[in-house]
């Protein structure tokens, strides 16, 4: 992550409600210049439900707004839920930019994205995945907007 103007991961982390503990949230670049995957951490937090040592209301914390954010602006996977596995994940996409609001910018249409790349400034997509049934949520990957 460039350091110019892109918030901490763990700062987003808790705006976005994936996660209240501090730390707990680490990423690795991925292929794609400006990306980073989270697909370890989830695993770790997983690993930690399942071993016992975090509690179904530790992994499904997602808040109010993350859940109202999932109803109305948020794109279905064919991922079913790790935690409860009786629905499919929705992907929630926040942006955060310059003059963009501190807690990012709700992706809530196709061509926002589009839009947003062609602006001024470095902007940084956090895309989390959330389970509407369980409130289970987490980060699973950043990525710099480029333009097409
Ligand atoms: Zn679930």
């Amino acid at each position: 992550m460039s350091p110019s103007g892109t918030p901490p991961a763990r700062e987003v982390a808790s705006l976005c409600g994936v996660s209240s503990r501090p730390g707990a949230v680490r990423g690795v670049p991925s292929g794609t210049p400006g990306e980073i995957d989270y697909r370890l951490a989830r695993a770790a937090r997983l690993a930690e439900f399942r071993s016992g040592n975090l509690t179904v209301l530790d992994v499904c914390d997602a808040q109010p707004e993350l859940l109202r954010n999932a109803e109305r602006a948020s794109k279905p996977t064919r991922r079913r839920c790790p935690v409860c596995t009786k629905r499919n994940l929705v992907i929630v996409t926040y942006v955060f930019g310059p003059r963009l609001p501190p807690s990012g910018r709700c992706i809530t249409a196709p061509g926002e994205l589009t839009e947003l790349s062609r602006r001024r400034g470095e902007h940084a997509a956090y895309e989390v995945e959330v389970c509407k049934g369980c409130r289970w949520n987490h980060l699973v990957r950043t990525y710099l907007l480029q333009v097409s």
